[in-house]
């Protein structure tokens, strides 16, 4: 009886608390009508959660219909929060995300190839990281640390299991991360692309749409599947890895072993090689290509008219395959929206089986840059949201 009622309690709790999380101040009584839960129950539940400290209640908001006014429910965002690391191939990010969602601006790094060993990638994430944690208020608490890394993830081990773009097999990051700050944490890992999926269903481009894929491009192509509002994982935890999806056969040989897959044919290096940029210009070459399609210049609209090719052949592949409602783009991918979308468009109605039958919007992410980084926060979260008052809230920071 008594286990039973506790875990009802701690069921309630979860469900109140993920409802403000995920969408924002509601009243009591808006409250009640989501969960179906009965006022009295409402109360008790969100005064549970005040005390803790996790939610506030603010003045109470005329609702406009008859009876009292219902006081207005908020998460306070840094209650506990989060330290999140980002790691792509062309820059490092590290910030503070706290509940609801809310963040702190990210310090972010742009950086040269040179310095994607895991070595210098470790000094560059400490130092973004102390800058991070130093954006805390004093006494402020830290529930966990969560790496979005470009790679392969064991989320059972938070190891990198392979990383074909920044040439790392076998490296536990955020237990090197938690060792060079100092701090005993809880960590997640995951891979950017089932991060950054998450992220736009949650906050971003695709909110209350269960069935997505999002492909975000920077120099491979990352790579998130959410079907039926699940996120797809596979056996163990790999799946949904598009950018090595085998497009070209006898294409140019990729760090995973094969030849001609997905994201040599779309990623940053094959558009600034078109280009006529340095391959391993980064983020520069890219603005300056950018740039360059904004002026008309010919050899870059030429360049990013042969990358929607590719792209659009992925992609329609890609709906066959899973019958997405939306496609968001990435990164990349993001900012290269308008000038591949009507390719895209083209191949989807004229050559995807499932595309010509099943309208699939394909949009550019409105997280942009972040969506990984914001991804993962919501994964090392979760304990909080299934447990609020079983969680450890965490310690103080002091890096
Ligand atoms: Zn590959």
């Amino acid at each position: 009886m008594g286990m039973a009622t506790d875990a009802v309690r701690r069921t309630n709790l979860s469900q109140v608390l993920r409802i403000l999380h995920v969408e924002g101040p509601a009243t009591r009584a808006q409250i009640t009508a989501h969960t179906g839960l009965n006022r009295s129950t409402v109360g008790t539940l969100v005064g549970d959660l005040a005390e803790v400290g996790l939610v506030e209640e603010g003045e109470p908001r005329s609702t406009g219909g008859r009876g009292r006014p219902s006081p207005l429910v908020s998460v306070v965002p840094m209650r506990t929060a989060v330290l999140v690391i980002d790691v792509k191939v062309d820059s490092v990010a590290a910030g503070i995300v706290g509940l609801g969602g809310h963040r702190l601006p990210f310090h972010r790094l742009e950086r040269p190839r040179v310095r994607t060993g895991i070595e210098p990638t470790v000094d560059d994430l400490e130092a973004l990281a102390r800058k991070a944690l130093a954006d805390l208020p004093a006494g402020q608490h830290l529930f966990g640390i969560a790496v979005s890394i470009a790679g392969l993830v064991d989320r059972h081990t938070n190891t990198v299991s392979e990383g074909p773009n920044i040439g790392w097999t076998q490296v536990p990051l955020p237990d090197l991360l938690l060792e060079r700050l100092s701090l005993d944490l809880p960590a997640v890992m995951a891979n950017d692309g089932d991060a950054g999926v998450w992220a736009e269903h949650l906050r971003g481009a695709a909110i209350g749409v269960d069935d997505v894929v999002y492909l975000s491009g920077e120099v491979g192509l990352g790579a998130g599947v959410i079907v039926g509002g699940m996120p797809l994982g596979g056996a163990v935890g790999y799946a949904g890895e598009l950018g090595h999806m085998v497009v070209e056969p006898d294409g140019p040989r990729c760090g995973c072993g094969a030849q001609g897959c997905l994201e040599l044919m779309v990623g940053e290096q094959a558009l600034l090689r078109r280009a006529g940029q340095t391959e391993d210009g980064g983020r520069d070459a890219l603005d300056a290509v950018l740039a360059a399609i904004v002026d008309g210049d010919e050899d870059a609209l030429a360049a990013v008219a042969r990358t929607g090719h590719w792209l659009a052949i992925g992609i329609a592949n890609i709906v066959n395959v899973f019958n997405p409602r939306m496609v968001v783009l990435g990164d990349m991918h993001a900012l290269l929206h308008p000038h591949v979308i009507d390719q895209v468009e083209l191949r989807l109605a004229a050559k995807s089986l499932v595309g010509r039958r099943s309208p699939v919007r394909v949009v550019a992410s409105r997280l942009g840059d972040d969506a990984s980084a914001v991804g993962a926060a919501e994964f090392a979260l979760e304990p909080l949201l299934s447990d609020p008052l079983g969680a450890d809230l965490g310690t103080p920071a002091t890096a």
